[in-house]
This record gives structure tokens, C-alpha cells and sequence, in this order.
């Protein structure tokens, strides 16, 4: 299709994660969308898993920087900088400028979607081309997309969750909310600062979701508690308290509750066909949040739809980007 030693390259750009896919290898490369720059002239010091060990950790002179925001581009010269290097890391020094696909969420606007296609661009692309992630989400977790049946899939990233269903190659309804994971990690230090007067990380509010978080009330009494530590805001010093399963469902409660909400209404707005092919086939959950634990039984409980999570959940928009890439001849025709 293109020219020997011509690279094609996947990219799901996410705000939490980023996956590169390499055409003919598949997924080369996760890293947190992370960047560590000097506050003094902006140099980039760190990028990936090694920025991200410095967030919360960092000296006055350095600053650990998350570019995309809510599935967007929120800072342009960092998001530059940031695929420069994963496209680098991902493709050594050996070939050519890569074709470069990159997904972006539904909804976003014309001026976003033109900021990730320059950017990928001035990050060393040849030529890039934009893929709809719930799709993309969608071919990676397996789901026939071509076929005239409906899928319905639901990718809950770190900015943003995408609710989608899909028939024939086209998505035919779609949602995006900027309600996702950032938001549940925000929801329990408000929590544990007000319940403990204790303050807390953004990595330990995130690891706390991930050892104890649940979105059941009813399951999250099973749960362990965890110690967990931070800084007590009456005496200012390090200290220790207790956490439990039910604080962390309480905190995120009304988050959860939202993306349900997107779910529902996903489906109340979906043609009657496609609705009772999402009721055969059940919905399909993507992302990392996919993982929070007992969200496919909640979930499945106030649809009444069944719930299954994706094998990978959080490398299936890269690999549907990725897989994409054949088709790429054929997007470039409609750009
Ligand atoms: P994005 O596509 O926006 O980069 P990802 O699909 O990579 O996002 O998912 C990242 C989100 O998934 C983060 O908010 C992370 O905290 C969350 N996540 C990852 N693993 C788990 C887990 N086991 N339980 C709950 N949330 C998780
Ligand atoms: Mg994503």
C-alpha cells in the first residue's frame, strides 16, 4: 500500500495512557501521558512512566505536566513533545516519517480535532488521520462492526467515557461525557479531606480506586479497609488513617451514577433494532475504568441490559486504531 520502509503507526492518544501500535508488530508502546519539564525554560526533562514517578514528587524547578485534558489537547507544545518521543521510542531511529492514525473522542470540535491532527504532524508524522475512538474501541474489543447487527460499547478513559453503538462500519448513536477516571480520583480526596481532614495525592486517590474502589454499595462492605497516608490538615503532619471500601464507593457514587446515566440514555435514544441487538449481544466495556470492580454487574443491573468487559480493556482503542490503519487508504479519500 505504501512505499517500502514506510512505517504505518496507530496512536491512542489518551488522557491517562498513551498506546502506540506499530503496523505488522501491534501495540510497542504504554506509557502515562506524562511530561516533566523545567518550570525555568520549559525544557522536557522526563517523558512517560518516568515523568509520571515524579508527580506530587517534584522540586520547585520541575513540573510533571498531563497535556491531554478531558480527551483533548489541553497544553499543544507539551502534547507536541510528548508524541515526538513515543513516536521515536516506538519506531527507533531506522525508517522513514510514518502515516500516523491517531482516535479522538466523539463530540469534540472541529479546531481540537485540527489540534491533534497538527500536532501529530509537527511530532514527525508524514501525513495523520483521525479515527473516532468508541469505533476504534469497538474493532479492538473484537465487536462486528461491519456487520448489519448494533454493538453498543462504552470506553471509560481517564477524561472522557464514550458510549457508542455501532452498525455497519458507521457509529450510529454516540455520548461523550467528561466523566471518567481524573474525576472519580478527584471525588475521594475531596472525600478523605473531608471525612479525615487528611490530604492526598492524586496517585494515592488512584490507587485507592484500583485496591478498594467499587461501584456497588453492597459489595464495597466486603472490602478491607487499607491504611492510607497523607497530610493531616489540622496539624499539618504526615499521618495515617484508615480507609474503607464503602468510603471509596460513597465518594465516587455520584460519578458512577452519571456514567450510567450516559449509558441509559445512549440506549433510550437508539432505534428499536439496534436496541435489541445490544440486548443479544450485550454492552461491551473498554478503558481502564472498565476495570473499577462490580461496574459490569451495576451497570447490567440498572439497564437490564447484559454487561461484558473487553479482553484488554485498556489497549483496545489502540488496537482498533491500529487495525484501522488498513483502511487507511480509504479514510485519506474522505478527509
Ligand atoms: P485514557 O484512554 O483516557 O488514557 P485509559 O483507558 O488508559 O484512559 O484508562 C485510564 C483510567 O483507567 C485511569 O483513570 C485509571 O485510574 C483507570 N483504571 C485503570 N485500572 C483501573 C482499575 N483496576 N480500577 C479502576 N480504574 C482503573
Ligand atoms: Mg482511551
Amino acid at each position: 500500500m505504501f512505499g517500502l520502509g514506510e512505517k504505518n503507526i496507530g496512536i491512542d492518544l489518551g488522557t491517562a495512557n498513551t498506546i502506540v501500535y506499530v503496523d505488522g508488530k501491534g501495540i510497542v508502546l504504554r506509557e502515562p501521558s506524562v511530561v516533566a519539564k523545567s518550570t525555568k525554560d520549559g525544557e522536557v526533562i522526563a517523558v512517560g512512566e518516568e515523568a509520571r514517578a515524579m508527580v506530587g514528587r517534584t522540586p520547585g524547578s520541575i513540573q510533571a505536566v498531563r497535556p491531554m485534558k478531558d480527551g483533548v489537547i489541553a497544553d499543544y507544545d507539551t502534547t507536541v513533545a510528548m508524541m515526538k518521543y513515543f513516536i521515536e521510542k516506538a519506531l527507533g531511529h531506522s525508517s522513514g516519517k510514518p502515516y500516523v492514525m491517531v482516535c479522538v473522542p466523539t463530540g469534540i470540535t472541529a479546531v481540537e480535532k485540527r489540534a491533534v491532527i497538527d500536532a501529530t504532524r509537527v511530532a514527525g508524522a508524514r501525513d495523520a488521520y483521525v479515527i473516532e475512538e468508541p469505533f476504534a474501541a469497538a474493532i479492538g474489543a473484537g465487536l462486528p462492526v461491519m456487520d448489519p447487527t448494533g454493538s453498543m460499547v462504552v470506553d471509560i478513559g481517564g477524561g472522557t467515557t464514550d458510549v457508542a453503538t455501532i452498525s455497519l462500519g458507521g457509529i450510529v448513536s454516540s455520548r461523550s461525557v467528561r466523566m471518567a477516571g481524573d474525576k472519580l480520583n478527584d471525588s475521594i480526596i475531596g472525600f478523605v479531606r473531608q471525612k479525615y481532614n487528611l490530604l492526598i495525592g492524586e496517585r494515592t486517590a488512584e490507587q485507592l480506586k484500583w485496591d478498594i474502589g467499587s461501584a456497588s454499595a453492597k459489595a464495597a462492605k466486603d472490602i478491607e479497609p487499607v491504611p492510607v497516608r497523607g497530610r493531616d490538615l489540622v496539624t499539618g503532619l504526615p499521618t495515617t488513617v484508615e480507609v474503607s471500601g464503602v468510603d471509596v464507593n460513597a465518594a465516587i457514587a455520584e460519578s458512577v451514577a452519571e456514567i450510567i446515566d450516559t449509558v441509559k440514555e445512549t440506549l433510550e435514544e437508539t432505534s428499536p433494532e439496534i436496541a435489541a441487538d445490544v440486548i443479544d449481544h450485550g454492552i461491551v466495556l473498554t478503558g481502564g475504568g472498565a476495570l473499577l470492580k462490580n461496574l459490569p454487574e451495576v451497570i447490567a443491573e440498572e439497564t437490564q441490559v447484559p454487561v461484558t468487559i473487553a479482553p484488554d480493556p485498556l489497549d483496545c482503542v489502540a488496537i482498533g486504531t491500529g487495525e484501522s490503519l488498513k483502511s487507511i487508504n480509504v479514510i485519506k479519500k474522505k478527509q
